[in-house]
Parts: structure tokens; sequence; C-alpha cells
């Protein structure tokens, strides 16, 4: 079982404390969503967590062990990020084969896994000899997934997954995310500015703002009885929050 810990996470960017002081702990088949306005910090702490930035003070722990102390590559096959932009980690010219069968490769497992990953996000196998141009956006977006579990990822770093695609395949994507969490046991860091994605896709609802985490709790809490004044704005601010859930959602 994999379990990350961030524990009093501080980032100063040129005395700009950018992350200051965030606590939380990732745990499998459970979605913690990180909800804040631009700039309150949530990529930085997605950075630090995928070791792109290193934190100024604190620690990050991967099952009791100093994230420090684990090889790259094994805490880079454990904890994977999946960011806004699929065309960002994916390239160009290779097909989805080849971007599948690279990883599974790597950990001695054979290319004909393939179609079995493709299928595990809900893709066809004949997507496998395409190249990323080729796709929509929310099938780039699964095919970047699917290779963020080729080497067998157990904590998932989600930033803003869908906000680059369009509204009507949305859902679709979370709603994958939220089934492989459950049904493979990820523990899954869903890094947001939609509250009513947030509510409705994670157990557990941490509120940024200017660098701090102001309020926490189960989304219903949170968002419907927000305790923090700035949450509370966030919420009055939200259009409708609930009006795509209450007519069952696109998918
Ligand atoms: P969010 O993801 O919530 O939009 P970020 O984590 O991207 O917020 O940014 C938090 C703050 O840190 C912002 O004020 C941003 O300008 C600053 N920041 C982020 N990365 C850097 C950097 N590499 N150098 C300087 N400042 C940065």
């Amino acid at each position: 079982m994999t379990t990350l810990e961030v524990r009093d996470l501080t980032k100063t960017f040129h005395r700009h404390r950018a992350v200051d002081g965030v606590s939380f702990t990732l745990t499998p088949g459970r979605t913690v969503a990180l909800v804040g306005e631009s700039g309150s910090g949530k990529s930085t702490i997605a950075r630090m967590i995928a070791r792109l930035v290193r934190p100024t003070s604190g620690e990050i722990t991967l099952t009791g062990q100093d994230g420090n102390q684990v090889a790259r590559r094994a805490y880079r096959d454990h904890v994977q990020m999946i960011f806004q932009d699929p065309f960002a980690s994916l390239n160009p010219f290779h097909t989805v084969e080849h971007h599948l069968a690279r990883p599974l490769l790597l950990h001695g497992r054979s290319r004909a896994e393939v179609p079995h990953l493709l299928e595990r996000v809900s893709l066809t196998p004949d997507l496998a000899r395409r190249r990323p141009h080729e796709l929509s956006g929310g099938q780039r977006q699964r095919v970047a997934i699917a290779r963020a579990l080729a080497p067998g990822a157990k904590v998932i770093i989600a930033d803003e997954p869908v906000s680059m695609l369009d509204v009507s395949i949305r859902l679709g994507v979370l709603k994958l995310l939220d089934r492989l969490q459950r049904e493979e046991d990820l523990a899954v860091l869903y890094i947001t500015h939609d509250l009513a994605t947030a509510r409705h896709f994670s157990d557990e609802v941490l509120v940024m703002h200017r660098g701090r985490i102001v309020e926490r709790g189960p989304g219903d809490d949170v968002l419907l009885r927000p305790q923090d004044p700035y949450t509370r704005q966030l919420a009055a601010a939200a259009p409708d929050p609930e009006a795509r859930f209450r007519q069952g959602g696109q998918s």
C-alpha cells in the first residue's frame, strides 16, 4: 500500500512564499482535491511532489520513507503526474503503441500488454497505431493516463487534467480517474479551480489561498457549509455548481 504524505511543505521564490506550511496525506482508493484560484500555489505543490521543484522546507514521504531517499526512478514509477495539456507529455512523432510499450518494456513486461492498458482507460485497441495529433483531446488525455499507469503508478497527481478539454468530454475523463482510483486502489491528488467537480470527485477537499490551506474536509461540508471567509467567497462566486450533476451530467 503506497501512501504519500506531505508535511509542513513550504516553497519560497525570491522571498515570495508560494506554498506555506502545507500538510496532507494521499492514501489508496481516495481522491483529495486541491482547489484554489490561479496563483494560490497548487501547481507548485504538484511540482514539488513530482520532484520537479525542490521544497524550501518540509517533508514528502512515500510509505513512511523520506521521498529524497527513494531512488529517483522508483519514486517516479510510483508517483506519476497528469498535466493539463496532454500534448506536453506525449511525443508528436510516436504512436500510442510506442508511448505505452516503452514504459512496459523498461519494467520487464511485454508490449502485448498495450491493448489491456488501453482497455483500462476505455480506449479501443485500434488507437494504438495513431499518433497524438490523430486523437481527440479526451483520447489524448486517456493515453497520458494509460502511460502513467504503465510503470505501475500508485499515486496520481492530476494537475487541472480536464481544463483544456471541451466541456462535453471533461466528465468522461474525470469519471475515468474516479473509476481507476476506486477499482485499482490509486491515491489521487486532483488539482482544480472547479469547486463543483472537486466536491463531486473527491473524498476530501483542501482549499488553498495564498499558499496556505485555509479549510479542509468532505466536499459537502467545505462547499455547502464553508467556515473560512475565503471559502465562503469562493463558494458564493461559483456558477450554480450543482446544476451539471443534478441533470445527470455528461460523460
Ligand atoms: P496555481 O497553480 O495555484 O495557479 P502556482 O503554484 O503556479 O499557483 O503559483 C503560486 C505562486 O508562485 C504564484 O505567485 C507564482 O507567480 C509563483 N511562482 C510559481 N512558480 C514560480 C517560479 N518558478 N518562480 C517564481 N515564482 C513562481
